[in-house]
């Protein structure tokens, strides 16, 4: 425990939810696939007096003095971010994954234009059109979709059908709760095909690629990325735009961003990505990164010995959906509630074309990010697994459930969270 002896005392009211959320964390297992630890370095920049300054602008274009400091740490993030994903413009202002994609929508397209993504309940993000999203109002989305929901793979056939149909301005390529990779040449291919941009929002799998685990979008001729610095980046809460060969792109990115969208970027945080977006470059984050992957193969391999259904028949990167309904009769939500019980942290999660409704729907989503953090093997990955699997079969089992529950703790006492990686 790290201790928060400045609120101590001061507002015991917040101090205690901090501390009691240091525990929950500490004594847990988070198999939340978008989350992950960050070293306390990263913390200390958050927490640093960056977060006092206005910085309106970019570095060396500010709107208010006094800024040797923050364009000095600006300018190592947007370095550091460059160096990470190969590319040559990168904004490390947008506030978090949403803010970053809409800046793209609005930088390159017109009200009324169509984009066309990933079909939400195949794996695709809220922010890639879901109606429940302000963008729906603005622009037009449509989706592609799994050819083959037990192999996961898309139907390129499909996307290009609608490409030609329906005309997008911007393709996407990106996931929330998709399990295998993407062929980024068929996009590129696609789009050129239309006359479309295309743009990857790795929120998820930034970590993968960073770490050279996955393939690179940039390296198939991708115009753009979006992403979230926290998921497998291993970073403070934020998000980003990257840009590859088009001047003319990173500029209107620029300007969308700010004025176009934002105020005053969050100093503090931009510091925290450039400690991060270091960590991220250090040769210790490819075995990180690798040990991810390996730790969700041995998870598989537990869930396909008990003959639990999952969508895209495993995974290739950091997250696993399984059909929990379907296979074992409890649902998404009973499944996140009794994980729960037992000191696992998963998420329930809609599976392709769920027949059950999104709030107690028929999957679980988890994955690898965090648990590979606090140095899980893959044996004890496994043995996660089997522990989640003999949850799950013990509903109402109060005695199974407490052994359960032992042996969670067990297993997260003798991993503490470190503090440091390199
Ligand atoms: C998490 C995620 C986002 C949104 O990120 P926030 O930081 O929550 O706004 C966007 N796209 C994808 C694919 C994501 O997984």
């Amino acid at each position: 425990m790290e201790g928060y002896p400045h609120t101590e005392g001061y507002d015991e009211d917040v101090h205690a939810a901090l501390v009691g959320e240091e525990i929950r964390e500490a004594e847990g297992l988070e198999l939340i696939p978008s989350e992950n630890y960050v070293s306390l370095p990263v913390r200390e920049a958050l927490g640093s007096v960056l977060t006092n300054k206005y910085a309106e602008g970019y570095p060396g274009k500010r709107y208010y003095g006094g800024q040797e400091y923050t364009d000095a740490v600006e300018t190592l993030a947007i370095d550091r971010a460059k160096k990470l994903f190969t590319c040559d413009h990168a904004n490390v202002q947008p506030l978090s994954g949403a803010p970053a994609n809409i800046a793209v929508y609005f930088a390159l397209l017109e009200p009324g234009d169509t984009v066309l993504g990933m079909d939400l309940s195949h794996g695709g993000h809220l922010t890639h059109g879901h109606p429940v999203t302000m963008m729906t109002k603005v622009f037009n989305f449509v989706r592609y979709k799994m050819k083959d929901v037990e192999t996961g793979e898309i139907d390129y056939g499909e996307m290009r059908e609608i490409a030609k149909r329906e005309k997008p301005k911007l393709i996407l390529a990106g996931f929330s709760a998709y399990s295998r990779e993407l062929d980024y040449e068929q996009f590129v291919n696609i789009a050129r095909e239309v006359g479309a941009l295309t743009m990857a929002d790795v929120a998820h799998i930034a970590g993968l690629i960073a770490g050279g685990v996955h393939k690179n979008p940039f390296d198939a001729g991708f115009d753009l990325m979006t992403t979230t610095t926290h998921k497998t980046l291993r970073g403070p809460r934020g998000g980003m735009v990257l840009v590859n060969k088009s001047e003319d792109i990173a500029n209107k990115i620029d300007k969308t961003i700010f004025p176009g969208l934002q105020g005053g970027p969050h100093m503090n945080n931009i510091a925290a990505k450039a400690v991060a977006f270091g960590e991220a470059l250090h040769p210790s984050f490819r075995n990180y990164a690798g040990q991810v992957l390996k730790n969700a193969k041995a998870m598989e391999e537990v869930f396909r010995e008990e003959g639990i259904r999952m969508l895209g028949g495993g995974t290739s990167n950091h997250l696993i959906l399984a059909d929990v309904y379907g296979s074992l009769g409890v649902t998404g939500a009973e499944a996140e509630k009794l994980l729960d019980e037992v000191g696992i942290t998963v998420n329930k999660n809609v599976i392709a074309d769920d027949q059950r409704k999104p709030l107690d729907p028929s999957g679980i989503r988890f994955g690898t990010p965090a648990m590979t953090t606090r140095g899980f093997t893959t044996g004890e990955s496994a043995e996660v697994a089997a522990l989640m699997v003999s949850a799950l079969k013990a509903v109402g089992d109060k005695a199974k459930l407490n052994e359960v529950r032992s042996a969670v703790r067990m297993l997260a006492n003798e991993h503490p969270v470190p503090s440091t990686f390199a």
